[in-house]
């Protein structure tokens, strides 16, 4: 089984429900515990928080949140197992970001003075399996994360 999906929103920070929300409803094929969930609505939600805020700054742009499911169905013996794989991406055409490296650490946040914890991108990796991260100056950001 395989299904994708592809959401584009405005970078409003109204949005960033509308972005958890869609990506929770299209796992729910899945039948993902209520831990696993939150886990992915969390991380998505501070990927998206940075394009929004860091990414168009006071500008506004588009974010782009796109899902990959793939469950696996393997027989062994007489157990079926059913393995998921979810990939999510979330992208913006923003400022991107100079030194990614820097960025990700914990606690760093360009925006000390915004009470910014600088902790979004460690959430991400605590919570998803995998974060990658894609970004260019004045091109754009994008994070791919899998679990
Ligand atoms: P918090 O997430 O705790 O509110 P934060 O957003 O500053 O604080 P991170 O989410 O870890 O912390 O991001 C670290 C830094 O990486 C940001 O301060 C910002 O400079 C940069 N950054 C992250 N995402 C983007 C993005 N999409 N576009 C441009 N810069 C980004
Ligand atoms: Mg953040």
């Amino acid at each position: 089984f395989e299904n994708n999906m592809k959401l584009e929103m405005d970078s409003v920070s109204e949005n960033e429900s509308l972005a958890r929300m869609g990506v929770a409803s299209f796992l729910t094929k899945i039948d993902p515990t209520l831990e696993e969930i939150n886990d992915i609505k969390t991380a998505v939600s501070e990927a998206v928080t940075n394009s929004i805020i860091h990414g168009y700054r006071d500008k506004k742009g588009i974010v782009e949140i796109k899902c990959h499911l793939r469950e696996t169905i393997i027989e062994k013996e007489d157990e079926i197992l059913h393995i998921s794989l979810i990939t999510i991406i979330v992208r913006d055409d923003g400022t991107g970001i100079d030194d990614i490296e820097k960025a990700m650490e914990p606690m760093y946040t360009s925006k000390p003075e915004n009470d910014r914890a600088g902790m979004g991108f460690a959430f991400m990796q605590l919570f998803m399996d995998t974060v990658d991260v894609w970004s260019k100056p004045y091109i754009g950001t994008s994070v791919t994360m899998t679990k």
